[in-house]
């Protein structure tokens, strides 16, 4: 059974008519209201004066494109975004992924998987909260996580992580020096289950070690990551 987010409201950002309007409709259908936009200049527009609670973006739109919308309201205001993108086009997912996205569908994509991956996403604020009672500050050699407030610091320095980002450290520090899976780590952090999700788990491990160190998160080539019990050497 479809789980919405009672009066959830998302933004469907996509240039094609057809597909904006199917996408529209189909959201509609499933419990939620829909705002729509037809470009970056738009989607920019709509996402200020309707204050969604999701954003899907198509990657090629006019104006500017979708990854420029995506670091504009990224900047804004942190909201959870599924992007489209051209089927096989990595470089296009993989930018996407590093300007804020939290997840991709390629088209085509079955309407079916887009309404479970909205569902899955909006399911994130609650799944949050709920991780934030399973740990409340974790403490590994100078790294300091406190889930409460959602705050990390770093030898005493506070970073600034996205949400999704957050999650995923919260999600290893639950268990420090335990391998977790990058099938596992997507399941748990983005609620869906599914190997389509890793290189979404490696772009996010790869800016989460920008902000907090390298060394901190191992990888265990093939299987996943584990985050490191002692603090930095
Ligand atoms: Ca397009």
């Amino acid at each position: 059974m479809p789980v919405n987010a009672a009066g959830a409201r998302i933004l469907v950002v996509e240039d094609e008519p057809v597909i904006n309007q199917a996408v529209t409709d189909r959201l509609r259908g499933s419990g939620y209201e829909v705002v729509q936009a037809w470009d970056g200049p738009g989607a920019v527009e709509q996402f200020t004066e309707t204050a969604p609670d999701l954003v899907v973006l198509d990657v090629m739109l006019p104006g500017f494109d979708g990854h420029e919308v995506c670091r504009r309201i990224q900047a804004a205001r942190p909201v959870p975004v599924l992007m489209l993108t051209a089927r096989d086009d990595e470089a296009d997912i993989l930018v996407g992924l590093g300007v804020g996205a939290d997840d991709y569908l390629t088209k085509p994509f079955r309407m079916r998987e887009l309404v479970a991956r909205v569902g899955a996403l909006l399911r994130r604020v609650e799944r949050a909260a709920e991780l934030a009672t399973r740990t409340t500050t974790a403490d590994l050699g100078d790294l300091r996580v406190d889930s409460a407030s959602r705050r990390v610091w770093v030898a005493d320095t506070e970073v600034h992580l996205t949400p999704t980002e957050f999650d995923l450290l919260a999600c290893l520090a639950a268990s420090p020096g335990v391998v977790l899976t990058r099938e596992n780590l997507y399941a748990e952090v983005w609620g869906w289950p599914g190997a389509s999700g890793t290189r979404t788990v490696d772009s996010h491990v790869k800016a989460l070690r920008a902000k907090i160190g390298a060394e901190r998160v191992r990888t265990v080539h093939g299987v996943g990551y584990a985050l490191e019990t002692g603090g930095a050497a």
